[in-house]
């Protein structure tokens, strides 16, 4: 789980002492509601402030009269699981003291304009912070939406439609069944996906990291790979699209090698026949060659 304390996002104190609880059912998923930019996909340096923003309104609102940030966790499309009020403690999301006491809520960073669809790694996040509570805040297993018992729209229908289908992780290798599409159009695949050289990106990182910063063996290769790393979480995007498989590359690679299971040499962040695939299928934005 890529986890971010409080105290890593810059949280406020709470207003007032959060109510403790020993367990609850399960967890209810919650979306923003309103507009949230499309381009945050491509900007994860943003979602601290986002998260923070939250918190803010929160405790400024004086009609709830809310101690803290309502949920228990946000997760952003990049698979972050912010610390919200976290476990054992009672959310104020719900709509109702016993809705309260009955779920735990997490919130994603989704919206009903802009950003509408959960990303894979947004997805897993949330499932993350679904085991988390089950773990470390004794939750049961339901998986709700926040409109199951309350109305409202809460979270939109397309994680609404992953809620229902039991909340599963997405699979790599499942392109055409994201659970995201919630039930219309069918995604449109680009018939020609662009390529990307196996043994030049190798090439490309071996030589990069230890050659002058900036250095390009291979930029439309590493372009790619890249972007798909940071569409996943593993990279900033300050680092992101400079086309140099320089140390920062290496490492996220590595992180996305760990992520597959492999571990020692198999994840020195050189990528490999495999990986390099399965992290073209994920995001869909290459096949590979050699
Ligand atoms: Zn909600
Ligand atoms: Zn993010």
């Amino acid at each position: 789980m890529k986890f971010v304390s409080r105290k890593a996002w810059g949280a406020k104190p709470s207003r007032y002492k959060l109510v403790r609880i020993a367990s609850t059912r399960g967890v209810k998923v919650h979306y923003e509601g309103t507009e949230v930019p499309a381009d945050l996909v491509d900007h994860h340096e943003r979602c601290d402030d986002r998260v923070r923003a939250i918190q803010a309104s929160h405790l400024a609102n004086d009609v709830e009269d809310y101690s803290d940030i309502a949920y228990n966790a946000a997760v952003c499309p990049h698979g972050y699981v912010y610390e919200g009020r976290g476990a054992h403690h009672k959310t104020g999301a719900n709509g109702s003291a016993t809705l309260n006491a009955n779920h735990y809520a997490v919130l994603a960073l989704l919206g009903s304009k802009g950003l509408t669809k959960p990303t894979d790694a947004m997805l897993h996040g949330l499932r993350d912070a679904i085991e988390w509570l089950r773990e470390d805040g004794d939750a049961g297993t339901e998986i709700l939406g926040h409109k199951d018992g309350y109305a409202t729209q809460c979270p939109g229908k397309p994680l609404y439609t992953w809620v229902q289908a039991g909340a599963p992780r997405p699979q790599a290798d499942d392109e055409d069944d994201k659970p995201a599409t919630g039930g219309g159009k069918p995604a449109t695949q680009p018939t020609a996906k662009p390529k990307v050289d196996l043994s030049k990106l190798v090439q490309a990182a071996r030589t990069d990291p230890g050659a002058k910063q900036g250095h390009q063996t291979y930029a439309a290769g590493v372009r790619l790979v890249e972007k798909a790393l940071l569409e996943l979480g593993y990279l900033t995007s300050r680092y992101a699209g400079d086309g140099s498989f320089g140390s920062v590359t290496v490492t996220a690679y590595a992180a996305w090698q760990r992520h597959l299971g492999y571990s020692g040499t198999a994840a020195d962040g050189i990528p490999g026949r495999t990986s390099l695939s399965k992290l073209g299928a994920t995001t869909g934005l290459f096949t590979i060659t050699s």
